[in-house]
């Protein structure tokens, strides 16, 4: 039970795949995957115990690094990503962090995108430099800037696509080609487009990951992440941090995660389709100046759109004819729309980011990567849209 090994039947479509890729059935042939909550394994020789140490037994030691429900949970995204390889992370964060970290040392050098989740940021621009990693941040759309920004120590470039919050559409395949010409690796936060929507493997990037938290669970129940790539990059790197360090994931929330992936291609499906109409209602809208919607044909990389992504996605970011006041009315008059900072949950969820996912960030930073007071992002749920659409339409008077 090689928990590395490859997806069992690469003929079949990632709908399929996402239902029964990995099941690992005890003895009793349960339907749903059985939940292995525990921490250790008991050996029945003293001689089973060594081998699995020394390795000639590839069976499983102990939860911190390695599980048969999170193996199921990581069986799913390695088929639905394409992947070699994958390891379960405890957090998004917690897989941003390890996978910077397990590659990086002193000397070496990560270009990144300047529009960045709060905490990805922190991450680039404040945790890596106190080990000695230098960083420097680019804007992302602009090719020379990756390019020039390349130095020989440069081992990392890093970029999430669509950005957060500004629904910003960055060149995968070009950035790659400029990563491997430097000699460094492109990792790709794939959140915003989702596992469906967007392959960064098969543009080119080396390493993606997620916060499982958002449309994985899709739910708002937990935390969770996961870090693919080369089955090389997790046998040199990966796994030996997490071995070590201890970010993984619980196999409870394992189980909950896997068992969300059963459904992700049924509700991102539906929640884009949602956001689609919700982004047409506010563009027109006298009191929205700005709407940006990747499906949108207005969205001004719409041709990279088209290339890169298998739709807009669940997210519309807009600003509001105003300032902060209008936007706080605009929340405020909600009634179905939630309040919250969160993304990618069955329930549609309006974010301010300049009070609150990027708060952190001088207003000379935030005007940097585009966000203004009046800018609001909001998260596309499932609930049914003629609903959305007046809950919208019906704060918009307050504007
Ligand atoms: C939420 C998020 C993260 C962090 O994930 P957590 O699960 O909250 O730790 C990282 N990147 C992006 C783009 C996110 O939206």
């Amino acid at each position: 039970m090689s928990r590395a090994s490859l997806p069992a039947d690469r003929s079949l479509r990632d709908a399929t795949r996402l239902i029964h890729e990995g099941e690992a059935r005890s003895g009793f042939g349960e339907m749903s995957e059985a939940l292995y909550l525990t921490s250790g394994y008991a050996y029945d020789t003293m001689e089973a115990a060594e081998a699995r140490f020394d390795g000639r037994d590839p069976g499983y030691i102990y939860s911190r690094f390695s599980n048969p429900t999170v193996a199921t949970f990581e069986k799913r995204m390695i088929a639905l990503e394409g992947a070699e390889a994958a390891r379960a992370t405890a957090s998004g964060m917690a897989a941003v962090t390890a996978a910077m970290l397990c590659q990086l040392k002193t000397g070496d050098h990560v270009v990144s995108a300047r529009a960045l989740f709060g905490s990805c940021r922190y991450v680039v621009e404040d945790l890596l430099p106190r080990f000695g990693v230098t960083s420097t941040l680019v804007d992302g759309a602009d090719l020379d800037q990756w390019r020039a920004a390349a130095t020989p120590q440069t081992k990392v470039f890093f970029l999430e696509s669509p950005t957060n919050p500004t629904l910003e559409v960055y060149d995968i395949e070009a950035i790659a080609t400029i990563a491997h010409e430097a000699g460094a690796l492109l990792v790709v936060d794939n959140v915003f487009a989702t596992p469906i929507l967007q392959k960064p493997l098969n543009l080119g990037a080396d390493i993606v990951v997620y916060s499982a938290t958002k449309h994985i669970d899709g739910q708002g129940r937990m935390l969770g992440g996961i870090v693919l790539g080369s089955e090389k990059f997790v046998m040199d790197h990966l796994h030996t941090f997490m071995r070590q360090t201890g970010p993984s994931m619980s196999p409870y929330n394992a189980w909950v995660l896997a068992k969300g992936l059963e459904t992700l291609s049924l509700r991102v499906e539906r929640m884009q389709e949602n956001a689609g109409r919700i982004a047409d209602f506010l563009a027109d809208h006298p009191k929205v100046r700005k709407l940006t919607y990747c499906g949108r044909a207005d969205h001004p990389q719409a041709g990279l759109v088209r290339r890169q992504m298998a739709g807009g996605g669940t997210l519309a970011t807009f600003v509001v004819d105003g300032g902060k006041a209008e936007a706080f009315r605009f929340g405020n008059a909600l009634r179905v729309i939630k309040i919250s900072n969160n993304l990618g949950d069955a329930k549609s969820i309006l974010t301010h980011p300049a009070t609150t996912t990027h708060q952190r960030l001088s207003p000379e930073d935030r005007a940097a990567v585009g966000i203004t007071d009046a800018t609001l992002r909001l998260s596309v749920g499932l609930e049914h849209v003629d609903d959305l659409l007046e809950d919208v339409e019906t704060a918009l008077k307050a504007v």
